[in-house]
């Protein structure tokens, strides 16, 4: 069967090195966006240009009917149905517990929780059919432990692990794997708010030395979508240079 991955949020970020790092590995890759259009085309463009096949579909994942809509269209340009999932897209703010407006709490859940609820619900049917199949949940360590100001995301990380957990004893006996990342603090523009002097006492608390890169956890993906790791199911794989040891 062909590979395809879906990724979404694959414009910027982490998303942008899974969705590049999966075409190297022989997937044929959907690049899900929200605004960045642009990005999102000179992605599938490069790719294109390298040899790679890959398509660029805008939704906003917190919209079942558009989400489910950009999967079909990418299915139909990349021609086969989607045989590996990257929930990635996800967005955060700091906010004092207080502070947190519900439009904001719903917002988070929504995007961050609902995103992936529908994008699984999108290509589970198919993935049942073939007996085969690979989702990739991006969480945090924020969803492993507990963080001053980040509740409403923190909530929405654990969420993710509680899905990737029952999801994959649910559908392991349809050999479809369910697996987790928990990046730690990974240089994206999601992290760039924190300012300078922050990241860099963040890079000296990592035992590691370094803040992580999108590659490192293009790398995880990579490595769990693997047939290296077909008896790894309902795991969290935390890539945080040993940050929450
Ligand atoms: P980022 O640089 O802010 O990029 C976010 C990506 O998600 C963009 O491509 C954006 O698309 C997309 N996106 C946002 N809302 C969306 C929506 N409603 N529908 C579709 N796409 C949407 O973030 P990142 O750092 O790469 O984070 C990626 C994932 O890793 C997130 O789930 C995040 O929580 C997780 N994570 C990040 C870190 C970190 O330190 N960076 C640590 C742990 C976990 P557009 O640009 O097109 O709008």
């Amino acid at each position: 069967m062909k590979k395809i991955a879906f990724v979404t949020g694959a414009s910027r970020g982490i998303g942008r090195a899974v969705a590049a790092r999966l075409a190297e590995e022989g997937y044929a890759v959907g690049i899900n966006y929200l605004r960045s259009a642009q990005q999102a085309q000179e992605l599938a463009d490069s790719l294109r240009a390298a040899g790679y096949e890959a398509a660029a579909v805008q939704a906003d994942v917190a919209d079942q009917t558009a989400i489910t809509d950009a999967i079909r269209l990418a299915e139909e340009r990349l021609d086969g149905p989607v045989s590996l999932l990257v929930n990635n897209a996800g967005i955060a703010e700091q906010h004092l517990f207080q502070d947190i407006s519900s439009a904001f709490w719903r917002r988070i859940f929504a995007v961050n929780v609902d995103g992936a609820y529908h994008a699984i619900q999108a290509v589970l049917p198919r993935m049942i059919h073939e007996k085969a199949g690979c989702i990739v949940n991006i969480s945090s360590i924020w969803g492993q432990r507990g963080a001053s100001c980040e509740t409403a995301y923190s909530a929405t990380k654990a969420a993710i692990i509680g899905l990737t957990r029952s999801l994959a004893m649910e559908v392991a006996p349809s050999g479809i794997r369910v697996n987790c990342v928990a990046p730690g603090v990974i240089r994206t523009d999601m992290v760039e708010v924190l300012g300078a002097e922050t990241l860099r006492s963040l890079a000296e608390e990592t035992p590691l030395g370094r803040l992580g890169t999108p590659e490192d956890i293009a790398n995880a993906v990579a490595f769990l979508a693997d047939d290296r790791a077909s008896f790894l199911t309902g795991q969290v794989l935390t890539a945080d240079g040993g940050f929450i040891l």
